[in-house]
Formats: C-alpha cells, structure tokens, sequence
C-alpha cells in the first residue's frame, strides 16, 4: 500500500536527513552543562537559518538549547506542537557519520562500505523484508546514523516548509520545537511547555510504520551510597568495615532471575543496575527502576529501601543510604482524561491507508515530561530502525508516510 504514495516529498526528506545526520549533534549524559555538548549548536544554527530561509515566524535559540519557530495558522484551531531533537545516542560512536543511500532496496543482505564484517539481513530484522523498492539509508559500518532523531527533525522541517509555501492548505496555529538532550533525558527545560504554546503536541521520534505511542515508563533513579570503615589493611583486624564487600552483598540480593531489563518484556517493569563505583572505604551504586503504572514503580523502590536496610542491619557500623528521584512518568495518566491528541494521530493514519499500531514503549520521550508537565504529547512514529548501533537505517518512504500524517493531522485539528 505504501508504494502508491505520493513521492513528491521523498527527495527533500531524503537530502535533509542525509545532510542532518553527517553533523555529529551527540548529547553527553556526564556533562553538567545544558545543552550538554555544544556541538548540538551546530544543528541548532542550522535549523535556525533553515526555519528562516522557509519563512517561519518567531524563529528563536532559547537559553536552554531549544529552537522554536511558529507556522502561523490561516484558520482557527487549537495551537498543535510538532518536536524532534537534535541530539544522537552517547552509546555509540558519532562521529564521522557518512550517511549513505540505498535507491530501491533489493531485499537482501546489506553490507557497509567501511565495516566488512557488518551485515544487515533481513534474516535477523523482520521489518527490514518488508521495505523492498524503498529507498534507504543508512550509515558507513562505525557510526550510528543518528535517523533517531534527525529523520524526525526532516520530517518536521519539510512539514514546517510545505505549509509556509502552500497557504491554501487550511491548518491552525503551528509551533515547532527541536529540542537537545533527548537522549540523556533533558530534554524538557522546564520553562518549554509556557515557550511552546502548544495546546497539544506530537514528537517525531518513533519508530515502525503507523506507530502512535501514548504509553511509556514511568522512571526513577536511586543512589545508594556506602560507607565503610576504612583502616590500614595490617590493623584491620575486627576493625574494618569494607563497602565493596557491602555493595556486592546489595547487588547480590536484588532480584536476577526476574525484575531486570534482560529478564523481562510487555509491560513488565524493571530495576536495573547501571553503574557501581568507589573502593573499600566508600562505594556507590546507581540504579534505574522502571514500571508502567505508579504502585508498580513504588513498588521497586520499596524493594530496593528494603535490600539497603537488611544489608544496613547485618552492619550497623557502615553507614547506608538510599535516595529515590522522579525522572518521568507514563504520559497515558494524562492522556486518558482526554484522548483527543490520540484519536487525531489515529484517525490520520487511518486516512492515509495505515492501520495505527499503538504499543507501550518500553522508554519515555520527551513527550512523557512535556504530558505530565500540562502539554499532552504521545508519539508519532518516522520509520527509524536498529537505533544507537551500526545498523540503524530508516527508510524515505516511511519517513514519507510519516509526513503525510502530520499533514493530516494538521488538517484534522483545525476542525476540532
Ligand atoms: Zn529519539
């Protein structure tokens, strides 16, 4: 069915993409500072020229990172936001990313020019079988490509673009937002939503074709720290008290078998280890804890206070702590009292021959602190696969596709 879109947005998104992706825009979750790299200005600048070369409105580099730029509307509607963030995954390398694309993909192995012994086979990724005769692109073989998420930034600046020329197109208000640090989950300064504007608001950082996502995690992070006694190891008998041995019996006596990332999937939450950290004298340990529902997380936590207390009893003189911080929550707590922003997404892609595909996913966007924060926001998916490694790839035609319902979408909300 998607062969018989309409192609003419293929170039554009494909020529954006390509020259978005070969700028290294990478976040960094161990900078203090915001944005946390500056390369991200490199993108930022760009599109800031771009969005006025197209004729945008109140094109704007906030102090926090963001840019925003208005489409004003030519009826009435509500405010609708569309957001895609510049930043690329600190996972993996970035740097020197040479996109590159493959015209009318033949359905077989894909290798990378400068990586032999990388394959991309259809074999392993099922999805990737059902793109024959699509254009796609992907990176060399030692860089992520970074689709996740300058194909959303393309689809939203040639969404921005084919409005602002073709005024006959009957939509409300626009406000656009290309946000930094995403990726290492900074994405949303507080002051946003207010700067927004935006009754509602979609990003563009989703992955299948007709996904539109209105569940994700809600998260917490913890640090426990340690202390020990510490002592000159030769006179240390009855004296010492070694955290590392303390830490190892806490991460011990957390659940293995069940309730971690690589132990579970669906809507089954986590608690997850991440980082562990210091010597005999003081330790700490940093984890993640996630859930889809609220007692489910608390849950978690609970379990986690009760693992540091029994290790905390069996050694009065360590000193234990364990402290819980909110990162975001499930942005469907929001959404469900009014699902009008979800029903639009649907309905355009019923419009366009997409059958939706709504999944919980098993992360959160920006869109999950922008929900919670008074601006409701679910997902709207632009094709990128395989993302944070070597083999991402996204296909022009899904990102095409992807476009095509933002344009309905802008059309259907103005007669709401
Ligand atoms: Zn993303």
């Amino acid at each position: 069915m998607q062969q018989d879109f309409d192609r003419r947005f293929d170039q554009e998104l494909q020529d954006r993409l390509v020259r978005y992706a070969a700028i290294d825009s990478q976040s960094d979750e161990n900078s203090p500072s915001s944005p946390s790299t500056d390369i991200q200005f490199d993108m930022q600048n760009l599109l800031v020229q771009e969005l006025q070369e197209i004729g945008a409105q109140d094109v704007q580099l906030t102090d926090y990172g963001t840019v925003l730029a208005t489409v004003p509307g030519n009826t009435e509607g509500p405010t609708v936001g569309f957001l895609a963030h510049v930043d690329t995954a600190p996972q993996f390398n970035a740097e020197g990313v040479k996109p590159r694309v493959i015209k009318g993909y033949n359905g077989g192995d894909i290798t990378f020019p400068d990586n032999p012994d990388l394959v991309l086979s259809p074999a392993d990724h099922p999805y990737l079988s059902g793109k024959e005769g699509h254009d796609l692109v992907t990176a060399s073989g030692l860089t992520l490509l970074g689709a996740d998420d300058k194909s959303g930034v393309s689809i939203v600046m040639t969404l921005a673009r084919h409005l602002l020329a073709n005024p006959d197109t009957p939509h409300g208000p626009i406000r656009i937002a290309f946000t930094p640090d995403e990726e290492i989950g900074r994405g949303v300064d507080a002051k946003l939503p207010k700067d927004l504007g935006a009754d509602f608001a979609y990003t563009l950082d989703g992955s299948d074709l007709g996904e539109i996502i209105y569940e994700s995690f809600s998260a917490d992070r913890a640090v426990v720290k340690i202390k020990g006694v510490s002592i000159h190891p030769g006179w240390a008998k009855e004296k010492m008290v070694n955290a590392a041995h303390l830490a190892s019996k806490i991460v011990q006596t957390l659940p293995q078998a069940t309730m971690t990332p690589e132990t579970t999937d669906g809507r089954e939450g986590f608690l997850h280890v991440t980082d562990m950290s210091g010597g005999s004298s003081e330790m700490e340990i940093k984890l993640i804890l996630r859930d889809f529902e609220r007692d489910g997380l608390a849950a978690k936590g609970d379990l986690l206070r009760k693992v540091c207390d029994a290790v905390q009893a069996s050694e009065p003189r360590a000193e234990i702590t364990c402290e819980i911080y909110p990162q975001y929550r499930n942005m469907r707590y929001w959404l469900e009292d009014d699902m009008t922003p979800v029903d639009l997404a649907l309905e355009a892609c019923r419009a366009n021959g997409i059958e939706p595909i709504s999944v919980p996913i098993r992360g959160g966007t920006d869109g999950s602190r922008l929900t919670e924060l008074g601006v409701p926001t679910p997902n709207i998916f632009c094709g990128m696969q395989c993302v944070h490694g070597p083999l991402e790839w996204v296909s022009v035609q899904d990102m095409a596709a992807s476009l095509q319902v933002c344009l309905t979408l802008a059309q259907l909300a103005a007669k709401k």
